[in-house]
């Protein structure tokens, strides 16, 4: 058969409804995806792109059938063009999609290199051979009398399978590193496109070749980035908040937004009660013009609002919590309302919910809070701190410089004279100076820093000990503190124990100040590390008794050295009676079970007597002293008799 009569077979059984339904369908894909706020990462990026190539190559594609239909009277330089165009991008999208499936295979940079190359060489070659033909009249060309060369007809259908090939060998290879729904996915939709290709290639015909490209992408669409309503409140997706935010950023568009904190939801799997949910729908659109509802965990929503297309969006947001109050009202359940403006730092980082829950933590529950300066200020500080630790954990120095022991001498009521003391930790940042341990001991507890610190805390202090023992003073001890979680590091033990050889004092010139543990598992651990550590003589303190739920059965299964008796304890004494009697009783129970009572913040002169009369044998507070650095101690401590 004559390569030329087989070429106009092709063009003459050309229908547009195949480029026309693609063109349509393109469009709708760009309306859902306007709608939905997917996520803009990357990928995202190479989607909407095949999508693009792939609107520019249908468009290509009827023009050229619609030229060729009046072969003879157009320019061929226009028919090459159209003809070009097309071929090219439907091998630029086989391309994207080497690129795309880099992302769902996890090939990094490095590792897809290699295949890179490759779709770019087929993409390259593939061209170049196109147009090279034409304009050397080995391939496609259109004589002066109007008559087409077709050259080489299968060099479409041998692109396409280079393509294909190469994909197929990704998947095939990689397999085990991709999702297998999606792998089913991809690999179905690329059969059902092939086997297309075979039955229109088989009737001669070409009209649905865009439709088989569009096939893949819809695929990818659906599978990865499809970002589902929450029908019941009407809710988008938690996974394009930030990124919405952000993006708007760029483009310098401001947002503000609503957020709602339900307590009582969060972490469960509950579903809002049907007149609460048709509430969040209506609260979603009352108020604001082009309001966006995010539903972010299970028990916090955000509504996004765009200022500029709301410039009374203060007075809407006072009048949607005029509205939520009367709610509250009915349903009585706990809240934390925060309003904030969109903050580029914030932004630039995907931290807003971050920031929400640093906001809503430091709140009254059932408050409502307009976050503003002070509180991104703080949250800065907050990142600023946690970045230090983490800093001060990786290099792993014991003796860090922005770590300082703080100390604050304990009386002993038997000797009148101050021979213990406990150490106390303080942070120096070069940004902001001095950080005190109520605002960096939570964070290092949460993001698990914090053993590191202690272990440097005790390094110092077991330094300075030795300094002060050389140097003729009597050190009875120092205790040292130490957050029950830590109790559970494996090498807790190994770790104080090597410090204090390497170091070169008596173990019991240290002791270790825990509070109660919380639950069951944590009271074994704290058991064994407890025994453990005691047989070598270190001592053990009770803190902040007085201050929680205490189990005594518990406390006393525990072979502590000293109970601490928290502050509020000595407070409660003076108030009533009562707690007097209570708190004397207390004491007087543990004295008989011989315990050593140590009580903390002892301010005045008559917390000091009540003290002694509750059996204390030591005493701390700001009455004797503050906390000072490690080195002042020796103003205290006084040198052993020779
Ligand atoms: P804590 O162990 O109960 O330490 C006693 C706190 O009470 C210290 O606050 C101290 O400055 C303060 N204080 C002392 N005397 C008085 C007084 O007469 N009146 C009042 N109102 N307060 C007094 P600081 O140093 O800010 O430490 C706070 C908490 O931070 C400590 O409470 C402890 O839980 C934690 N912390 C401090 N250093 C460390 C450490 O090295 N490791 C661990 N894990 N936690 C530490
Ligand atoms: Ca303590
Ligand atoms: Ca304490």
């Amino acid at each position: 058969m004559e390569p030329v009569s087989t070429a106009i077979t092709y063009y003459e059984n050309y229908t547009p409804v195949g480029d026309v339904s693609v063109l349509g369908l393109c469009l709708v894909l760009l309306v859902l995806m306007k709608v939905a706020y997917n996520v803009h990462t990357k990928n995202y990026r190479i989607l909407q792109a095949m999508i693009g190539s792939l609107m520019v190559t249908t468009i290509s594609s009827m023009m050229y059938h619609i030229l060729l239909n009046s072969l003879g009277e157009v320019a061929p330089i226009w028919i090459y063009l159209t003809r070009g165009l097309t071929h090219f991008g439907y091998l630029l999208i086989l391309f994207l999609y080497v690129r795309y499936v880099m992302f769902p295979l996890q090939l990094d940079e490095r590792e897809g290199k290699v295949y890179v190359m490759i779709a770019h060489a087929g993409l390259v070659f593939f061209t170049l051979y196109d147009v090279i033909g034409t304009v050397t009249k080995l391939g496609y060309y259109i004589t002066a009398d109007g008559e087409i060369h077709e050259g080489f007809i299968y060099l479409f259908v041998v692109s396409y399978f280079y393509f294909f090939v190469l994909i197929a060998w990704l998947l095939l290879v990689y397999r085990g590193r991709i999702i297998r729904q999606l792998l089913y996915g991809i690999m179905g939709t690329f059969l059902i496109s092939i086997t297309m290709m075979g039955i229109q290639g088989s009737h001669r015909q070409m009209s649905f070749t865009s439709v088989c490209f569009l096939f893949p992408i819809l695929t990818l669409f659906y599978m990865i980035h499809s970002n589902p309503y929450n029908i019941e409140i009407g809710s988008v997706n938690v996974d394009a908040f930030e990124d919405m935010i952000t993006y708007a950023n760029r483009r310098h568009e401001e947002r503000y937004l609503m957020c709602l904190y339900m307590p009582g939801f969060e972490g469960t799997g509950k579903h809002y009660p049907p007149e609460i949910q048709q509430l969040v729908r209506a609260f979603a659109h009352e108020f604001f013009k082009g309001a966006v509802l995010f539903q972010i965990s299970n028990g916090r929503m955000a509504l996004v609002i765009t200022t500029k297309k709301n410039p009374d969006y203060i007075e809407g947001g006072r009048r949607m919590l005029e509205n939520f109050y009367e709610a509250y009202k009915k349903f009585q359940l706990d809240y934390k309302i925060v309003y904030l403006p969109t903050e580029e730092r914030i932004s630039a980082k995907h931290d807003y919910i971050r920031f929400l829950q640093f906001v809503e933590s430091k709140m009254e529950i059932n408050s409502v809070m307009i976050a503003g300066e002070q509180e991104f200020a703080d949250f800065h500080r907050m990142n600023y701190v946690l970045s230090q630790l983490d800093d001060i954990k990786k290099t792993g120095n014991l003796n860090d410089p922005r770590i300082e022991v703080f100390c604050q001498p304990v009386l002993n009521i038997a000797t009148g004279k101050y021979d213990t003391a406990e150490a106390l930790m303080r942070m120096r940042l070069p940004e902001t100076g001095m950080v005190f341990p109520d605002v960096f001991i939570p964070i290092a507890e949460e993001y698990n820093f914090i053993h590191m610190l202690s272990l440097i805390i005790l390094f110092k202090t077991c330094l300075h000990i030795k300094k002060m023992l050389a140097r003729g003073y009597h050190v009875q001890r120092i205790s040292v503190n130490f957050s029950v979680g830590e109790l559970r590091e494996p090498s807790f033990c190994d770790d104080i124990k090597r410090i204090i050889k390497d170091v070169g004092i008596p173990n019991d010139k240290i002791a270790i100040e825990i509070t109660e543990s919380q639950n069951e598992s944590e009271f074994r651990f704290v058991k064994e590390r407890i025994n453990e550590l005691r047989k070598d003589g270190i001592k053990f303190y009770l803190d902040d008794f007085g201050t929680g739920y205490s189990n005594f059965e518990r406390i006393m299964e525990l072979p502590f050295d000293i109970i601490k008796f928290d502050r509020s304890l000595v407070i409660a004494c003076g108030e009533d009676e009562k707690s007097e009697k209570m708190v004397s009783h207390l004491a007087g129970m543990f004295a008989a079970l011989d315990y050593s009572l140590l009580y903390e913040g002892v301010e005045t002169e008559e917390d000091e007597k009540k003290c002694i009369r509750m059996c204390a044998k030591y005493l701390q507070g700001y009455k004797y002293s503050k906390p000072v650095p490690i080195e002042e101690l020796t103003d205290w401590f006084e040198k052993e008799a020779v």
